[in-house]
């Protein structure tokens, strides 16, 4: 694939940041120019509400209030997804994990497989801009391109820039109510596992209040360093 790093070690990279850092356009971008599996356990989550299965009618209730879902669903649904081969390429973790429990259960499953965290990077944001971002933004129904009704609309009213498509959605619980929910949950659970990396010498800050190019530039490089280690 053209704009490919060449790969010694596919990586696993984890992606922290309160919901609106930008976790998933970012982790869209390294999936096509660095070759990495996005890999977001909020969409297999709101796959699993669509489908109806028993995990996703188990999640659905928490997921609108804002809160987090069981480790035990969460876990269920990501082992599930990492057992599948694509992503043997390397994987850059978007949303996961949000507690400590999640941390160590994703230690231990890695290494089952002979693998480790490589490195995990934190989307540093202000709070404050965090609610204005999350809850004026919708994607393209086609393409999965994230628009904002202030920020980035599409270049002609009601069409995707990328694809052409003319059907958008917006998340249920991209409310100003229910992201004040998520950024809680953020701060008392997630948050934490900020110093658990730092700690083990795997952390990385990015200023994530910039240029969506800029911080896609800065995660790229760190990507690299990722694969080179
Ligand atoms: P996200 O798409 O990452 O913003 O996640 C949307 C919602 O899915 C969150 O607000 C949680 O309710 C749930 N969720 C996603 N990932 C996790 C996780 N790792 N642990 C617990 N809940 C999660």
């Amino acid at each position: 694939m053209a704009g490919t790093d060449v790969t010694d070690t596919p990586p696993v990279v984890v992606l922290l940041g309160p919901p609106g850092a930008g976790k998933g356009t970012q982790a869209r971008r390294l999936e096509e120019r660095h070759g990495l599996v996005q890999l977001s356990t909020g969409d297999l989550l709101r796959a699993a509400v669509a489908q109806g299965t028993p995990a996703g009618l188990a999640a659905r209730t928490v997921m609108e209030a804002g809160g987090l879902v069981s480790d035990e669903i969460v876990l269920a649904i990501l082992k599930d997804r990492l057992a599948e081969p694509d992503t043997r390429a390397g994987v850059i973790l978007d949303g996961f994990p949000r507690t400590a429990a999640q941390a160590e259960a994703l230690d231990a499953l890695l290494a089952e497989a002979g693998q480790a965290v490589d490195a995990a990077i934190a989307l540093e944001v202000e709070d404050a801009a965090m609610v204005a971002r999350v809850s004026g933004r919708f994607t393209c129904a086609g393409c999965g391109e994230g628009y904002h009704d202030a920020f980035k609309r599409p270049a002609a009213e009601g069409v995707c820039d990328v694809c052409s498509g003319d059907r958008f959605k917006r998340r249920a619980d991209d409310t100003a109510e229910t992201v004040r929910a998520r950024l809680s949950a953020y701060h008392a659970e997630t948050a934490p596992l900020i110093a658990f990396y730092d700690a083990r010498g795997q952390l990385a800050r990015v200023d994530a209040m910039g240029a969506i190019d800029d911080v896609t530039e800065a995660l790229g490089a760190l990507v690299a360093q990722a694969r080179a280690a």
